[in-house]
């Protein structure tokens, strides 16, 4: 019986290409917008493939076998007075999710002590509101901030929303914390479909204060809203702009009652081409994975590292489940890696040379 098997040609230039661009990463340079977005309308999955083991390789070189872990608490849940289309603590749509204040001491140092056990470095206090202003509740947030310090057993981040004034974010960092979520969520193009109750700017003016005031910054996006992979490609390098030292990839997870809740999933391989990509753009930030990692890759979860990934949000999401810790900790144990990420350091993020991004610019000390 003949085989209905066809063996399906490669472009073999597209090897080259992918490779050329990964070696320039590799030794210090950048890729530009064009170079990008090429990368990103690979298709075929030979290139896609291509292109993961050169993102692996540009993790391996910047982070060697270091997992950094995350774990969040929602330190204040539902009723938020915002409408992103993605979220199931918005007070616009029913969703079933549930509504409390703001959380007391104990479940923080719970959640602490169960982080550091589990080696994650930071826990990060995630509050459904729009922002932050001076008042009761910001001296609420810093005593949970200074708390969480002085148990030292995880670094203490938090996600709190807009912030409008300097002095907020100073307390902030008085307090105690270290590192300060806060995703753009989309392009800019983009964003106004994702929510029109505040801004990007409102976001990009947070992040400014934020930087000012010395705190880290974790911001990255959500893919599989809607938006185009230009959008993925802009938001990446709207990251690279900003200075994020944490990226977190987050893909839709459509909860039901929310306006996105049909939309259709994204391939695993596009999942994994858009983390690429990623490393591609932010060879030396920690590009996380977070909401939406099991229900959208589940067997190919793993694979997230090959594709580039050297963060991953562990424990449950803020209204979603996740595989559990020990699953995640046995698939780090499997493949090399390891999770005792050092604490305090954001130091391999920092670059050598004139920082023009051309690894081989005259210029370079
Ligand atoms: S993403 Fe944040 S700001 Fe937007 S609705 Fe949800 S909790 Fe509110």
């Amino acid at each position: 019986m003949l085989s209905t098997m066809t063996a399906k040609p490669v472009d073999a230039t597209n090897r080259a290409r992918i490779a050329g661009l990964g070696a320039r990463v590799l030794g210090g340079g950048a890729i530009v917008r064009d170079e990008a977005l090429w990368l990103f309308h690979l298709e075929d999955s030979a290139d896609v493939f291509d292109l993961l083991s050169w993102a692996n390789r540009i993790r391996e070189h910047f982070k060697g076998n270091k997992i950094h872990l995350c774990s969040i608490v929602n330190a204040k849940a539902g009723a938020c007075s915002e409408n992103c289309s993605f979220c199931a603590q918005s007070s616009f749509y029913q969703t079933g999710s549930p509504k409390y204040g703001f959380v007391d001491p104990e479940p923080v140092q719970e959640a602490a002590a169960e982080a550091n056990q589990n080696g994650v470095t930071a826990v990060g206090l995630v509050a459904a509101w729009k922002g932050l202003n001076e008042g009761p509740m910001l001296d609420e947030v810093c005593e949970r901030v200074r708390e969480l310090k002085a148990g030292g057993k995880t670094r203490p981040d938090v996600s709190l929303g807009i912030i409008k004034s300097q002095r907020v974010a100073d307390r902030l960092k008085e307090a105690g914390v270290e590192c300060y979520g806060h995703n753009l969520e989309s392009s800019r193009r983009f964003f106004p479909q994702t929510c029109t109750t505040h801004t990007y700017d409102d976001r990009l003016e947070t992040i400014g204060h934020l930087k000012k005031a010395g705190i880290k910054i974790c911001s990255g996006g959500i893919i599989g809203m809607g938006e185009t992979r230009e959008d993925r490609c802009d938001l990446a390098f709207a990251l690279k702009e900003i200075g994020a030292n944490v990226v977190p990839v987050n893909i839709l997870n459509p909860i039901p009652g929310t306006p996105f809740e049909k939309n259709p999933p994204l391939s695993v391989l596009e999942i994994l081409k858009t983390i690429a990509c990623f490393r591609f753009i932010l060879p030396r930030q920690e590009i996380m994975i977070a909401g939406g990692r099991t229900v959208n890759l589940r067997d190919a979860q793993s694979m997230i590292f090959m594709a580039g990934a050297s963060a991953l949000m562990v424990g449950n999401y803020l209204t979603t489940l996740n595989q559990p810790v020990e699953k995640d900790l046995q698939m780090l144990k499997d493949l090399g890696l390891d999770p005792s990420w050092d604490k305090h350091g954001f130091s391999d993020q920092e670059e050598t040379g004139c920082g023009c991004g051309n690894g081989n610019c005259e210029t370079s000390s």
